[in-house]
């Protein structure tokens, strides 16, 4: 097993709203080290209130810091956790959409379904199979793993 038991994640594992609001933080902060949970709320369309309960689960996760009056900011380990997400998404949707030859729409519903729960192992492999490429049908950027150059 790689590292530190970051690939277990039994209990604290996110549910599928928490990694939405993950995602939607680490789109919103592009750059930027804190965003407002109003922003959140706006990105999300959801009230202050309820974004303010998810921002709060995701930080007892360890996902967030929330700061007061100033917004929130993801944690090293939020960072690394969207990363793997966003990593496991795309090199997945690559793969069943150049090997399988399933629609890329199809192939980025699938891909949502799974990409929180892929084995590291298995990504790393549809990477190589892909050549490792730097983005995905949609021209998103594919973070690298440990094997990609
Ligand atoms: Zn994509
Ligand atoms: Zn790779």
């Amino acid at each position: 097993m790689p590292k530190s038991g970051a690939s277990k994640q039994p209990s604290k594992s996110l549910t599928g709203k928490e990694v939405e609001y993950l995602k939607a933080v680490f789109k919103l902060l592009s750059g930027r080290d804190m965003v407002g949970s109003l922003e959140v709320a706006d990105a999300m369309r959801v009230s202050c209130a309820t974004a303010s309960e998810y921002l709060g689960r995701l930080e007892e996760k360890g996902m967030v810091k929330r700061y007061r009056w100033r917004g929130v900011s993801l944690t090293e380990k939020g960072l690394g956790e969207v990363n793997r997400i966003i990593r496991n998404h795309r090199v997945f949707e690559t793969y069943v959409y150049r090997f399988l030859s399933m629609g890329l729409q199809d192939a980025c519903e699938c891909a949502s379904m799974v990409e929180q729960c892929l084995p590291e192992k298995i990504v790393d492999s549809m990477c190589s199979a892909l050549g490792h490429p730097k983005t995905c049908p949609h021209r998103n950027h594919i973070p690298g793993g440990r094997y990609c150059c």
